[in-house]
């Protein structure tokens, strides 16, 4: 699908919901993707990624940076804190700040270069044991303790379960970002980015319906 098509889609959804044009911002999540669909995008003007790997992002994007100037990368992916400090040097958020040791490492490198990505919190709206994410019980004080470590958070993130219906976990994160005075909800994907924006979501994750389905077997 065209990214103007997408682009038309988002302000449809965001003029359903009654809100702001533009208030929505769009991720092209282009892991796994190869160089040219990449580049087809950028050269359309998208300057706002989204990248899974830390490895595969840092064989990526500095060279594109060189090539086409600033360009917003998000990390959307599980982050290992053995690779916390690439990923603050690269990326401009991070998505998945998802437990106390992690957030530590976050702030520390933070505080030590002066200056930091946008973060937010994964929260694990289903209870899958499987999937990262805070639980929703520990998500306020959880807040609070990256908050008192200056990490400067701009909201929540969820990916709900697979198969079930998406609604009620975007309304949970909304709920709790609202009570916890966040503004940032990173939640939408390819198959319900409309549903994402009616429930307030600031940031959608959309990958497959602009790049294609992703060949990882190409890897
Ligand atoms: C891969 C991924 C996406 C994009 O998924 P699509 O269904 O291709 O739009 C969004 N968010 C996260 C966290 C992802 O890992």
């Amino acid at each position: 699908m065209s990214l103007s098509l997408i682009a038309a889609r988002i302000a449809a959804a965001e003029s359903a919901a009654g809100r702001v044009a533009g208030s929505v911002r769009l991720i092209a999540v282009s892991k796994v993707q190869p160089l040219e669909r990449v580049q087809a995008v950028l050269d359309q003007g998208h300057r706002v990624f989204g990248e899974n790997y830390v490895q595969e992002a840092l064989g990526k994007w500095p060279a594109v940076r060189d090539r086409y100037g600033a360009v917003d990368v998000h990390m959307i992916g599980p982050l290992q804190t053995n690779k916390a400090k690439v990923a603050v040097e690269l990326f401009d958020a991070i998505h998945t700040v998802d437990r106390p040791s992690l957030a530590e490492k976050l702030a520390k490198l933070a505080q030590a270069r002066g200056t930091s990505p946008q973060m937010f919190i994964q929260v694990n709206t289903g209870l899958e044991p499987q999937k990262a994410g805070i639980l929703p019980d520990a998500a306020d004080d959880f807040i609070a303790a990256c908050r008192a470590m200056d990490l400067p958070l701009q909201g929540l993130m969820c990916i709900p379960p697979e198969g079930e219906e998406t609604a009620p976990h975007f309304r949970m994160l909304a709920e709790l970002a609202a009570r916890n005075g966040l503004s940032g909800l990173s939640m939408g994907m390819s198959s319900d980015f409309e549903a994402a924006i009616a429930h307030g979501a600031t940031h959608i994750r959309v990958g497959s319906a602009i790049f294609g389905a992703r060949d990882y077997a190409a890897q």
